[in-house]
């Protein structure tokens, strides 16, 4: 065994003592006492498996002064994340082979973690979708605009489905109708401005298409960041290959928490009422919910703090996912069950890879962390270049330790590897 970690590790559904033995970046064995050339004995913290993001916005190619690959994923680093899935709005936008060809490349060079990418599908590529399933980790269609948007028409969405059901990938989508955001679309200066001319009816309108569309189609499909609790009911009854995700800041904000400038919280689909709130935080409580996904979409202070209507849409959040969901574990709020099934198992199950449990001939990625190891959120030790973040001050437990296929990733709250670290996990 190269390497064997010992904690209070969570292994088939809850805690207990026991040595993980680590072999060529795999768990090997799980046993009650194990020894390798290297033992690390972690006493009573917890050992968890590491986060998944299946959703992320690198803004690499195009837009490197929000992110770029090497600090969103030292960002991820940070809060525990073993692997990413970039969306594809970028510049170029990932709807080309070659374009695909060129960021996994290119981040290759630059990730700390492991990652994937996606493909974007609109009118224009429906029919390129098998040869671009060869390169991509799933397709995301986006049915409403939003930053730097790429369309799809829903009377093609059916279309699209259909062939990306002939791949083995899954289908990412963003749930608003645009016929119903144009319709109600006129100058806003708040954020409840927002969410009215973003209304929950869009997102209901936009999931009725998708269930519909979805007939007779057993491919995997992902409805992302459901926002309103017309949304979550919707989703309370549907078959087994639809799946929803809700973002931190979707389950943890609300618009009445008026924050200052108000364009912090201006993101799309629009952060609503406490009411929504509650039934989104519910959702991933009770099951409906089965992923959490940050949706991290950085945009820099310079490029927040104009006029609401002129500042972009969009919230960093993926350093802060896990830590923030880790104390709320930690204080009984949400299950350690419940915890880890919407941020590790689920979504490595949805996007394919051997990750996200801690299970023999699983990837030996772990975080390791102290419940006591609580902080408070400050921006200026995160690691996003955007340099803020929309819970600034909120209770968080960072992991002290990261560890992605064996090797410490995260030491002592110290990054140890280099960038280009992280591989790409797959076509
Ligand atoms: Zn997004």
């Amino acid at each position: 065994m190269d390497l064997t970690i010992e904690g209070k590790a969570f292994v088939n559904g809850g805690f207990s003592n026991c040595c993980i033995g680590i072999k060529d970046g795999k768990i090997h064995q799980i046993k009650k006492t194990l020894k390798g050339d290297e033992h690390i004995d972690f006493g009573n913290k917890l050992i968890l498996p590491a986060g998944i993001d299946i959703h992320v916005h690198f803004r690499d190619p195009g837009f490197t002064n929000k992110e770029d690959f090497s600090t969103g994923s030292l960002a991820a680093a940070f809060g525990g994340i073993s692997c990413i899935f970039d969306m594809p709005n970028t510049s170029p936008q990932t709807v080309i082979t070659i374009a695909l060809t060129d960021k996994i490349i290119s981040s290759g060079k630059k990730s700390y973690v492991d990652f994937g990418v996606y493909a974007g599908v609109t009118d224009q590529n429906i029919n390129e979708i098998m040869t671009l399933s060869t390169k991509c980790s799933g397709f995301k269609i986006y049915l409403g605009s939003t930053t730097n948007t790429l369309l799809l028409n829903k009377k093609n969405l059916k279309k699209g489905l259909n062939e990306i059901s002939k791949t083995n990938k899954i289908t990412l989508i963003h749930a608003e109708d645009e016929s119903c955001l144009i319709k109600n679309k006129v100058k806003v200066t708040d954020l409840s401005g927002h969410n009215r001319i973003r209304p929950a009816n869009c997102e209901e309108l936009s999931i009725k298409d998708i269930l519909s569309a979805s007939k007779n189609i057993n491919s995997k499909i992902h409805i992302c960041h459901v926002s309103s609790c017309e949304g979550m009911e919707m989703l309370r009854e549907r078959p087994n290959n639809i799946s929803c995700g809700v973002t931190p800041h979707h389950s943890l904000l609300n618009i009445e928490l008026s924050p200052d400038p108000q364009t912090h919280y201006k993101v799309n689909p629009p952060i609503r009422t406490i009411f929504d709130k509650e039934s989104l935080f519910n959702g991933i409580k009770n099951g409906i919910v089965d992923v959490i996904e940050s949706d991290h979409a950085p945009h820099t202070l310079d490029e927040k703090d104009v006029d609401f209507d002129n500042a972009p849409s969009g919230i960093p959040g993926v350093e802060t996912m896990l830590p923030l969901f880790l104390y709320l574990a930690k204080k009984n709020i949400m299950s350690w069950q419940r915890l880890i099934s919407v941020l590790c198992e689920k979504p490595a199950e949805l996007v394919g890879i051997p990750k996200g449990k801690i299970e023999v001939g699983r990837d030996a990625d772990f975080i390791v962390g102290d419940i006591k190891d609580e902080c408070k959120i400050k921006s200026n030790i995160l690691h996003s270049k955007c340099g803020w973040t929309p819970f600034e001050g909120w209770p968080a437990i960072f992991p002290s330790h990261v560890f992605v296929r064996g090797e410490k990733l995260i030491e002592d709250h110290e990054i140890q590897v280099k960038q280009g670290f992280g591989k790409f996990v797959g076509e």
